[in-house]
């Protein structure tokens, strides 16, 4: 079933056509973390980045406005699971939303409260997909060191384990590797303890982003490139192998599948030559709320502020259909904005005809 509870008609008709209301958004439940990784883009040492975060009421009113073509949401931070109340947040948006499914990337620190929280919401709900990423870069010892918490790729294998032994159809969860400065140049035998040696049978990976306080010097850019490029490559392989599986055989993980190999092509392209290739969906498809309830079009147009939902009573359609909003779309198609985030290029290909035929020959594995 490609959709429960959002009609096809209006999918299409929003997806393709009017490009009116998100289908997907990122929230980032906090920007609390009990991890320091060098290359995160969050400002720890600024007092107020972990302050004014929303309240569960404020989440439960936003939820209750969020239009009816949202499919999926993203639960992000800081570390999500730092969020003690994040069955009640994921709650809020099964009961009063269309989404289908609930995304979320944590750093694995936390095996005992995600195992939990995974059952508790198939309990609530067995029709909601969930996926789990689980953020490892290096081997346990350097992982453990630059992420600067103890027996944290431990917790991650235990997390993957454990969110595998459910052994449910709507839970999935897989590894991946952020392409780094701190690992680029070791990234093939990272790869390959991961996959031989742990075990790993869902594998992706994206590149550091210049973003925040984080910035890859450009004299370094090379590296990160070579490294994405082997590793995309060897995933590929083995995903044609099946040694690798990303998805399940639904149609819709068959689409997935074929995405990621196109947007993997475009990355490379965008970072290396800095090409524009096709219009972004950010501030139209979908977009990103953060931990304070600040509504952007991406995590990186910082100085796009489309709104504060607690300046518009909580009510998320009001921003997103505002004026402001209006001019942020038309700033990013006339501008013809362009960056390798990878979500962002998800929804780029995914809502943009000229790469139907070719996820359409993914669902017959071409
Ligand atoms: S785990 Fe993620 S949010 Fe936490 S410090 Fe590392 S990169 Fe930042
Ligand atoms: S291209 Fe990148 S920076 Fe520009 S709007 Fe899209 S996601 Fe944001």
């Amino acid at each position: 079933m490609i959709l429960n509870k959002v009609s096809l008609t209006k999918f299409f008709e929003n997806t393709y056509f009017k490009k009116e209301t998100p289908i997907s958004l990122i929230h980032f439940l906090t920007n609390r973390c009990n991890a320091r990784c060098s290359f995160c883009f969050i400002d720890f040492d600024n007092p107020d980045t972990f302050k004014n975060e929303l309240s569960l009421d404020e989440i439960e009113k936003m939820t209750q406005n969020m239009g009816d073509t949202l499919l999926n949401v993203n639960f992000t931070g800081g570390e999500p699971f730092a969020r003690k109340d994040i069955i009640e947040v994921a709650k809020c948006y099964i009961r009063n939303t269309t989404i289908q499914s609930i995304y979320i990337t944590t750093n694995g620190s936390l095996p005992d409260r995600v195992i939990e929280y995974a059952k508790e919401i198939e309990r609530f709900n067995n029709k909601i997909e969930q996926s789990f990423q689980i953020s490892i870069d290096d081997f346990p010892e350097k992982h453990d060191s630059v992420r600067k918490i103890k027996n944290l790729f431990e917790n991650c294998i235990k997390t993957y384990e454990g969110l595998l032994k459910l052994n449910s159809k709507k839970i999935s969860v897989s590894v991946s590797i952020t392409v780094s400065l701190e690992n680029c140049h070791n990234i093939k035998n990272i790869f390959n303890y991961l996959v031989h040696k742990c075990n790993i049978k869902s594998l992706k990976c994206c590149l550091v982003r210049d973003e925040g306080i984080y910035k890859t010097p450009p004299e370094d850019k090379k590296k990160l490139l070579n490294a994405y490029t082997w590793l995309t490559d060897e995933i590929k392989k083995l995903k044609k192998e099946k040694k690798i599986n990303n998805y399940n055989n639904s149609i819709q993980g068959k689409i997935h599948n074929k995405k990621d190999d196109i947007s993997w092509e475009m990355i490379k392209n965008i970072y290396e030559n800095d090409k524009y290739i096709s219009p972004c969906h950010a501030s139209s498809l979908f977009g990103v709320i953060n931990a304070d309830g600040k509504v952007y079009p991406c995590e990186i147009l910082e100085d796009k502020l489309i709104g504060n939902l607690r300046e518009n009573d909580m009510n998320f359609l009001e921003v997103w259909k505002s004026k402001k909003n209006k001019e942020t779309k038309d700033f990013i198609l006339n501008t013809k904005c362009k960056c390798t985030y990878e979500c962002a290029i998800s929804f780029n290909i995914l809502g943009n005809w000229r790469y139907q035929h070719k996820l359409v020959a993914g669902i017959f594995n071409f």
